[in-house]
């Protein structure tokens, strides 16, 4: 009978790739991936976004899971960022361009980049097959989200079959926070590294769209104002609500 590769056991020994971006999704799914798999490693995207202090928390969250998490520590590998500026360039969204963040007659909002998520798994998929890493985890979601089709299970289902056909190699799209919303994003956050990993992400990972870290909350830094902002506070807000 061939071997299920699928078996825990099996799996903690192959080597992942996270999609981290430095907010508080992709950095819950790092946790989630070095709880998980005894290899991971991160890759991130300089895509000329607004956000670009997103990109330095990136290297603020992976020095204090080195620091603080010595178990995880030990499973973490290289991070990368890959140059995709080409996708500002041709975007022109309000997430690369200093446009005002607002709604479009197709009702997504216009910091909608097309194809991003696609780009970002096909380039990592690239990364992977060289680095021997078939599963590929990423923290999109569709329960509490902007309404993005490339964050939609249906869409990374797709992607997995065709980056699996187009490489010939077999890719596993992980996406664990799918079908939670954000207060059950901190929750899972708290399962895998209780307090301080809690602690972790809301002091270091940034998902203000407008790059602000001057403005601090009890949900951490940002404009307050943005839907990145309110889709933080209040996920915050209903988690803190539900544990105190
Ligand atoms: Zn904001």
């Amino acid at each position: 009978m061939a071997r299920n590769l699928y078996q825990p056991n099996n799996l903690r020994d192959e080597k992942a790739l996270v999609l981290f971006s430095g907010g508080q999704d992709s950095a819950t799914c790092l946790a989630w991936a070095l709880a998980r798999f005894s290899s991971v490693e991160t890759i991130g995207f300089d895509y000329g976004q607004r956000h670009r202090v997103e990109l330095d928390c990136r290297s603020a969250v992976i020095e204090c899971i080195r620091r603080e998490f010595p178990a995880w520590a030990k499973n973490l590998g290289q991070d990368q960022t890959i140059d995709l500026a080409v996708l500002g360039e041709i975007s022109q969204t309000a997430l690369t361009s200093d446009t005002a963040i607002a709604f479009e007659q197709n009702g997504l909002p216009n910091t909608f980049v097309p194809g991003r998520n696609l780009m970002f798994f096909t380039f990592s998929a690239a990364i992977g097959y060289r680095r021997g890493a078939r599963h590929l985890i990423g923290g999109m979601c569709e329960t509490d989200y902007s309404g993005y089709p490339d964050c939609r299970d249906d869409t990374l289902k797709a992607l997995q079959a065709t980056l699996s056909l187009g490489m010939g190699h077999r890719f596993v799209i992980h996406t664990p926070l799918m079908w939670r919303d954000k207060a059950a994003t901190w929750a899972l956050a708290h399962a895998l590294g209780g307090d301080p990993l809690v602690e972790l992400i809301r002091e270091e990972t940034h998902s203000c769209y407008l790059g602000d870290r001057t403005h601090h909350h009890a949900w951490g830094y940002g404009c307050g104002d943005c839907p990145a902002c309110q889709l933080r506070r209040r996920g915050w807000e209903a988690y803190a609500g539900a544990a105190g």
